[in-house]
């Protein structure tokens, strides 16, 4: 794709990076059949091409976003669907990101929505707020009917009760079982501890099973990519760098083989901090290195040799595999192999590449969109006709859980709860 910035505007090093994404497009328009948006609204600029030509005449103009350019911009999930199908390799990931720190600096968005989006960017980072919003908003639950789009989303989406703080979740290290193989340190997240504590517990149990000492990091906490997804960079820097702190200072203490992440939205982000900081001398190097140990808990699992415990009547699983497993962080055969070398019979739905519509915020801020995918995965995932939904991510895991009525439909679990209880821990809750 040809572009015309100035030589002044390259010399900015962001501008300079998106000119080389931009420059890669062949306008061929593959990437426009497997995305989501353009699958459903058939509208060229709510597909990726699209996209990338509203973000190159923002950024060449220089002039601030305009609505049309926002409302397009912001249909987007970040699936990244469009990464994997691309034949030129067009980094379409880190345009997005560009475009959206950019409409954050310069579009004046409403005031409801400026106001929607400061609470979630400061509630759901922090574990003790989302625990206070959640048990408000369980009070409010029956009224979700009655209110209209976003507030309805909201309320629809917060669990009927909330339970409190696990004891996994504070800082502290777990002795390996047996030899010590690995040291690790799991990134408890924010939203889903307060959300599915078991699956943290879970890992940690799979971990230590398995020969590896797992240290909760003191003064670690939301990966960013909450923020990083609407556009403010500064508080997601900011972010990166309470944690790369706190892994530095475990390293220090005694040593680290790896970053395990159970939450394949988070582990797409702290994976690609040596990006997000590589132009700040102070942090790049220290930023690529963490980012350098960051591992999914699927790929530390398959390092180490999972000891399966021999049972029978096990469940069949349908696997729904994450838009950041999947399209993020390539891991698309690992969690599959994992599960059949535990026992399970895994099947997969048809258009398994296509988003749920969780997608971080998404399905607070664009709840229309987000439920016609959400019913488009449910079909899917019914005709594959499991016992059991397993996915690799907590915002996915709650997106279809809630498409199905209460008592009805298989229930949705993480992953690892599967290996966990397959290698000899307790059956997970929501199959009892
Ligand atoms: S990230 Fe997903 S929704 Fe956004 S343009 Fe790419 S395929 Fe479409
Ligand atoms: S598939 Fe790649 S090269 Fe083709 S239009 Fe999409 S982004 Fe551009």
């Amino acid at each position: 794709m040809q572009t015309s910035f100035t030589i002044a505007q390259l010399a900015d090093p962001e501008i300079g990076a998106a000119n080389a994404i931009l420059r890669k497009c062949v306008h061929c328009g593959f990437c426009t059949a497997t995305c989501p948006t353009y699958v459903l609204l058939g509208d060229e600029l709510d597909g990726p091409r699209g996209r990338i030509y509203l973000i190159k005449d923002m950024l060449e103009t220089g002039k601030p976003a305009t609505a049309k350019v926002v409302k397009h911009i912001d249909r987007c999930l970040s699936c990244l669907s469009c990464v994997t199908t691309c034949p030129a390799s067009v980094d379409y990931m880190h345009l997005v990101d560009r475009g959206r720190a950019y409409i954050d600096r310069t579009f004046a968005r409403p005031l409801a929505d400026r106001l929607l989006r400061r609470l979630l960017a400061m509630v759901l980072p922090s574990p003790a707020l989302f625990r206070l919003a959640l048990f408000g908003a369980a009070f409010a639950r029956p009224l979700r009917r009655l209110l209209p789009g976003r507030l309805g989303a909201m309320l629809a989406l917060a669990p009927a009760s909330v339970g409190g703080p696990s004891a996994v979740d504070r800082p502290q290290v777990f002795a390996a079982e047996g030899k010590r193989l690995k040291r690790v340190s799991m990134l408890n997240g924010c939203a889903q501890q307060v959300l599915r504590s078991e699956i943290n517990e879970a890992t940690v149990r799979l971990l230590r099973r398995h020969g590896c000492e797992v240290v909760i990091a003191e003064g670690h906490g939301c990966c960013g990519a909450l923020v990083h997804h609407m556009g403010k960079e500064h508080e997601a820097h900011a972010q990166a760098k309470a944690n790369i702190e706190a892994w530095e200072k475990v390293a220090a203490a005694g040593g680290l083989d790896a970053i395990v992440i159970n939450a394949s939205g988070c582990g797409t982000m702290v994976k690609d901090y040596g990006w997000m900081l590589r132009n700040d001398p102070a942090w790049a190097e220290r930023a690529k290195r963490i980012a350098g140990l960051t591992k999914d808990i699927t790929e530390v699992m398959m390092d180490l040799n999972l000891n399966v415990h021999p049972a029978r009547g096990l469940p069949v699983v349908t696997y729904h595999s994450a838009c950041s497993m999947r399209h993020g962080q390539k891991l698309v055969e690992q969690p599959k192999a994992l599960l059949r070398k535990a026992g399970f019979e895994v099947r997969e739905p048809n258009e398994a590449h296509l988003c749920c519509g969780s997608a971080g915020t998404y399905n607070i801020l664009q709840p229309a969109i987000a439920e016609r995918l959400r019913a488009r995965k449910i079909e899917n995932l019914k005709r594959a006709g499991g016992d059991v939904i397993a996915t690799g991510n907590i915002g996915c895991l709650v997106q279809i859980a809630g498409g199905f009525k209460a008592g009805e439909g298989p229930a949705v679990v993480h992953t690892v709860e599967l290996l966990d209880w397959a290698t000899g821990g307790p059956k997970p809750a929501g199959l009892n």
